[in-house]
């Protein structure tokens, strides 16, 4: 099946910078019958981590994440950019190549316990995983796995979380 999902992945070079090869998923997303094959097999993955909740970053993130909840029967806690949600916020900020990023979440959006597994769509350097994965800590979570669509394995984002499980798709190298 990985082989299929790769099929549906478009790489557009030079973008968005020179240099970049952007890895587009939205190929998968048109396609119903993958569209769900890739849920599920996430949404598997996240049932065997024992999962009490699923949680997104802005803004692939919420693609990826939300119908694997939903499969589920689980709970969806958006991690957003600033200013977007209304009520009191945990905020984590972390390092691009280039200056830096923050993310939010909802104060109550986890209850103490809560097992909890992010989706999106690729794990490159994993500054935003590492951001999720403080934000749910300081609500009381435990982070218990990652999973997405793409992995880059070679700028080793795993290596800067150790013993966290993380799954994926398809690897680009
Ligand atoms: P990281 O924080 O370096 O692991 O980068 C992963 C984040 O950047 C994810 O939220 C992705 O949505 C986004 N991202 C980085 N590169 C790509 C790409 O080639 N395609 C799609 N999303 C990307």
């Amino acid at each position: 099946m990985a082989n299929v999902f790769e099929d549906h992945i478009a790489s557009v070079k030079d973008f968005p910078n020179k240099g970049i090869t952007f890895r587009d998923i939205t190929p998968i997303l048109q396609d119903g019958k993958l569209f769900r094959e890739a849920t599920h097999q996430l949404a598997k993955y996240a049932k065997s981590r024992a999962a009490d909740v699923i949680v997104g970053p802005e803004a692939r993130g919420f693609i990826v994440g939300c119908p694997v909840a939903t499969e589920l029967g689980l709970g969806f806690v958006p991690a957003r950019k600033p200013q977007k949600l209304p009520r009191e916020v945990k905020r984590a900020s972390y390092d691009l190549e280039y200056g830096s990023n923050i993310l939010e979440m909802h104060k109550d959006a986890i209850k103490p316990g809560q097992r909890v597994v992010i989706c999106d769509d690729l794990l490159a350097t994993a500054g935003t995983l590492r951001a999720c994965k403080e934000l749910v800590e300081e609500l009381g979570g435990e982070l218990v796995g990652a999973a997405f669509y793409i992995e880059l394995p070679d700028l080793k984002g795993k290596e800067k979380l150790p013993g966290l499980d993380v799954f994926s798709l398809v690897q680009y190298h």
